[in-house]
This record gives C-alpha cells, structure tokens and sequence, in this order.
C-alpha cells in the first residue's frame, strides 16, 4: 500500500516513520526541501535509537529508509495514494487548499486523512468530491512512542473507511479510539483547555513556570507539567487550537489567555523556535525556564 503523508515537520516526520518500519512505501511531501532534509536526518537518528536498544536491526533501519521518497511537489506525491495523511500547519485555510489539491490529484478510491488537532473533519471534507472518505487521523506526539491514534468520523464518513483507518492504525501497533467530529474532538478539548489555565495561572502570578509543572507532575502523576508540555507541542498550535474551541463552542471560557497570544506574536513558539516557558539549548536536556519567567 501507498501512503503519502504532507508536512514534514515534528508531526508528519514522525508519520513517515511509522509507517516505513511497517513496510508501506511513502512519498513524503513539504513546501521546504530543508525541511524534509531535516526530516530524513530526525528519522534516522530516531532509528539509530532504536538498533541501539536492539528493538530493531541495521536491516531493518536501512529498510525503512528506503522506503521514504521526498516531494517538495503535492501533485506529483499523491498520485499512486492509497492513503493520503496531511500534517502541514495547523491553519485552516491551508488545509482547505492542501485537500482540494489532494482530491484533484489522488486516485479517485485514495482515503483522505488528516492529522489536525482540532479543525473540523467535515468543513475539510466538504472542499473535496468524497466526503465519505475523509476522516480524521490524530496521531499524538513523538509518533513513534506514543500509542494512541484518534479516528475522528467526519459528518459524512463512511463506516467502511472509518475501519480501514481503525484497521491500519492497528497494523502500525497503534490503539486506535473511535470519535465524533466536534471542535477539539477528545483529546484537545480536554487537554488544551488545561494548559490554557496553567497559562492564566502564572499570567495572574498564582506561581513561577517551575511550581506550576512540579504542582501537575507529583501530584496528578503527569509524566511532563502543562507548560512543559504547551512548549513541547508548539505555542502557536496550542493558540490556534484555543481559537477553534472559542469560535466553535462560543464559551468565553476557552478564550486563549493574553500571555499566549504575547508569546506566539513574539515568536516565542516553545522548543521549536528555542524558547517559551522554557528557554533550551541544543544538545542540552536540562530544563531551564526562560529568562522572562525566571523570578
Ligand atoms: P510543524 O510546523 O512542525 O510542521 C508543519 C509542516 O507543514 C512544515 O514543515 C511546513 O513547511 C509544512 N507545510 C506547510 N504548508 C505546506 C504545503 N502546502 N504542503 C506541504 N507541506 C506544507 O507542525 P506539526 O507540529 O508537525 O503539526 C502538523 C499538524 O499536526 C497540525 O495540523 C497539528 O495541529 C497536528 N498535530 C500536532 C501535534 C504536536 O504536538 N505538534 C500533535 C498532534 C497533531
């Protein structure tokens, strides 16, 4: 089978990988030829990790490499698809233009999958001919490590391809949870909501960076603090899936508090960009929280 995943970034590279160690041929599509560069050279050092910890063998690493393909060019990846998974910028309008695209050069049977985090299944689906085989497949971040897979049903989805995708996430030793598409899904309209108080929080000076993640981590057994975690995922993701709870709920209790918004208009993105709560260094594991949060 054919999969073609689009964006190669923290996400898509992480994609790619599972499903080459499974033997499926990838093209692997971005904008940035650096950026699937980059992406290869993450997924090597992933798999050389994994022949360290003798989980897999050097055969195994060089075969899973040699079944990824890059494309800096959408209509030339998607064209042999089976399965089409899009994990480019969490922004609407982009993945609006990315799925006509897809639709217009995918074989007419390729599933249509998106990885996003919070954007409606049915307003993507409703851009292309077959909103039957669009769906939601949410994958969480490192890829490679974590278990789950979200399947979230678009308002037309089919149950036929709802149990391919139920079915595939299985095959790459994932555990797959069947959802409905309303905003957020499951996991992030519980878990963003979450961050978003640590972020009021210390925006109010109830505590410092530290407590706030120390207070999570001991006492609800979070393996990693919330803003620990907000800084992990992206700063700018977390606003914009903020912004689609807002809008599509309208509740003001999920408006995005002003100190994330300061953040992501500085740039201030979380370890991508090098800082947010945090400030890092690379090559460095040590947490040290950034210089405007130090006390
Ligand atoms: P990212 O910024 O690391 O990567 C996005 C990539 O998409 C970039 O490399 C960019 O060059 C590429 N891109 C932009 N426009 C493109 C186009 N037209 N064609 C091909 N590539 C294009 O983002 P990410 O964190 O990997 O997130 C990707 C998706 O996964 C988003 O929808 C996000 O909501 C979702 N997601 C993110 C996480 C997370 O923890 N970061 C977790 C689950 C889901």
């Amino acid at each position: 089978m054919n999969i073609t995943v689009i964006g190669a970034g923290a996400m898509g590279n992480g994609i790619a990988h599972v499903f080459a160690m499974k033997n499926y041929k990838v093209n692997l599509v971005d904008i940035s030829q650096d950026t699937l560069d980059k992406a290869l050279k993450t997924i090597e050092k992933n798999l050389d990790r994994m022949v360290k910890k003798e989980r897999i063998s050097e055969a195994d690493k060089s075969a899973t490499l040699g079944n990824i393909t890059t494309f800096t060019e959408l209509s030339e990846a998607v064209k042999t698809a089976d399965l089409v998974v899009e994990a480019a910028t969490e922004n609407v309008d982009l993945k609006l233009k990315i799925f006509a695209q897809m639709d217009e050069h995918a074989p007419a049977n390729a599933i249509l999958a998106t990885n996003t985090s919070s954007i409606s299944i049915t307003q993507i689906a409703a851009v292309t001919k077959r909103p039957e085989q669009v769906i939601g497949m949410h994958f969480m971040n490192p890829v490679p490590v974590m278990k789950l897979v979200e399947v979230i049903r678009g308002y037309a989805t089919s149950d036929t391809v709802t149990q391919t995708v139920m079915d595939m996430s299985k095959n790459l030793g994932k555990i797959p949870v069947e959802v409905n598409d309303y905003p957020g899904f499951v996991a992030n309209r519980i878990l963003m909501p979450m961050i978003n108080e640590a972020i009021i929080t210390l925006h109010e000076g109830v505590a410092g960076v530290e407590e706030i993640d120390t207070v999570m981590k001991l006492g609800m057994a979070h393996p990693m603090g919330p803003l620990q975690l907000a800084d992990f995922i992206g700063l700018d993701v977390c606003l914009s899936i903020m912004r689609v709870l807002h809008d599509g709920f309208g509740n003001p209790k999920y408006a995005p508090c002003p100190l994330l918004v300061n953040m992501v208009t500085a740039g201030k993105l979380g370890r991508k960009s090098g800082e947010g709560f945090y400030a890092y260094t690379p090559g460095s594991k040590e947490l040290v929280v950034a210089s405007s949060f130090q006390k």
